[in-house]
């Protein structure tokens, strides 16, 4: 089959490698019809992980089950389902508990916990970008999704990780009917919490970036844009807010923070949100942050670490969550209003794509081209070119 395997920083290729196979009996087989590239697989794009040459990338996925393993009791062939990007085993204490995100089973370094497919430090899982997958323990990780989902490829897929992810930001911030929620970063994650906080029935949303195509999708949506290249977004949300900061705040830009600029500094947005959320406030940290980063700028960046304003932190009373978000705990719900008609989350989707553009996608996508909001690449679509 054909699948986007990473040789290297910025070095990606479409290349051939063996089909997957049913490898347990509790394995299916996805024929993957829809497969985003995500923020985070950037990091592992650009070499700022520790992602192992001739992997495949590809943790978005949505597609039709081809095969089963013995083992598998609920799917069926044809079927199709929306795989969450945590690869989690359904029977461990953490799974039980409902933490898939951190399953103490597919991850095989016993001194890390959660799993998911092509993705730095996360088992060695392959990734989607390519025209089959494998989902291990099957039954348990894939939601089969309603009648007509051929229908709203574009919607469903995001229930894999991105919308999700963007939800648990603002479960994590404690975003509730009337809050007012800021919302740090306006990629995909960002532009989702802010999504999220409106089903939410936040009375305000605002949502702080400086790309311009990004910041009217946040207006779109229903959120008051700021653009933090051409204003102070902490007096911004004091203004915004009656000079008490916002309810609830979400940070969805992650380590490699940069000002306008583009000098790295990966605490900016950890504080900004200390300083523009109010006292008590609550904050969701779904940025991507690592233990070590040897590509930092700075030395304590270097060591995973970050200069935090703990101490107004404290004395502001806020909370604050952290983490990757255990899609399970969302994903049914969040379906039901694609299927309901309620949610679209498909408005971000802004290139749908061949598996054959994914080189170009990538390098766009990289670039934070204005206009590339996020790329569908679908790898059984015929090509014309
Ligand atoms: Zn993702
Ligand atoms: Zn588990």
């Amino acid at each position: 089959m054909k699948a986007v395997v990473y040789n290297g920083p910025r070095d990606i290729a479409v290349e051939n490698v063996p089909d997957p196979t049913i490898e347990q009996p509790t394995d299916a087989i996805v024929k993957i019809t829809s497969t985003n590239i995500c923020g985070s697989d950037l990091h592992m794009y650009e070499g700022r992980t520790s992602f192992e040459p001739g992997r495949i990338f590809g943790h978005e996925n949505l597609g039709e089950v081809v095969e089963t393993g013995s083992a598998v009791q609920d799917l069926h062939q044809g079927d199709m389902v929306a795989v969450p990007f945590n690869v989690a085993c359904g029977t461990c204490e953490n799974c039980n508990a409902g933490l898939t995100n951190y399953c103490l089973t597919a991850n095989p370094d016993p001194e890390l916990a959660g799993a998911a497919y092509g993705f730095a430090d996360m088992g060695p899982w392959s990734g989607g970008q390519a025209e089959y997958l494998r989902v291990p323990w099957a039954d348990f990780n894939a939601l089969r999704l309603p009648p007509g989902a051929r229908d709203k490829e574009d919607d469903y897929v995001m229930l894999a990780d991105i919308w999700p992810t963007g939800y648990h930001a603002t479960e994590m911030a404690g975003v509730a009917a009337g809050d007012t929620v800021v919302v740090y970063g306006a990629g995909p994650v960002g532009l989702f919490a802010a999504y999220s906080s409106v089903l939410k029935s936040a009375s305000k949303v605002m949502v702080v970036d400086r790309h311009p195509d990004r910041l009217a999708l946040a207006e779109k949506i229903g959120a008051v844009p700021i653009d933090d290249s051409k204003t102070d977004p902490v007096q911004a949300v004091l203004e915004q807010t009656d000079g008490k900061g916002a309810d609830r705040g979400c940070e969805c830009v992650g380590y490699q923070a940069h000002d306008p600029q583009g000098k790295e500094q990966n605490n900016l947005t950890l504080n900004r949100l200390i300083d523009s959320v109010k006292f008590t406030g609550g904050i969701g940290v779904v940025g991507v942050f690592v233990p070590s980063d040897p590509g930092s700028p700075d030395e304590l960046g270097k060591q995973g670490k970050a200069a935090v304003d703990y101490g107004k932190f404290w004395f502001k009373g806020q909370h604050m969550g952290t983490g990757q978000c255990p899609v399970k705990r969302y994903n049914r719900k969040l379906c039901n209003l694609i299927a309901a008609n309620s949610a679209q989350p498909s408005f971000l989707v802004s290139h749908e794509l061949p598996l054959s553009k994914a080189v170009e996608a990538y390098q766009h996508f990289d670039a934070r081209e204005h206009g590339w909001t996020k790329v569908v690449l679908k790898p059984h679509a015929q090509t014309t070119s």
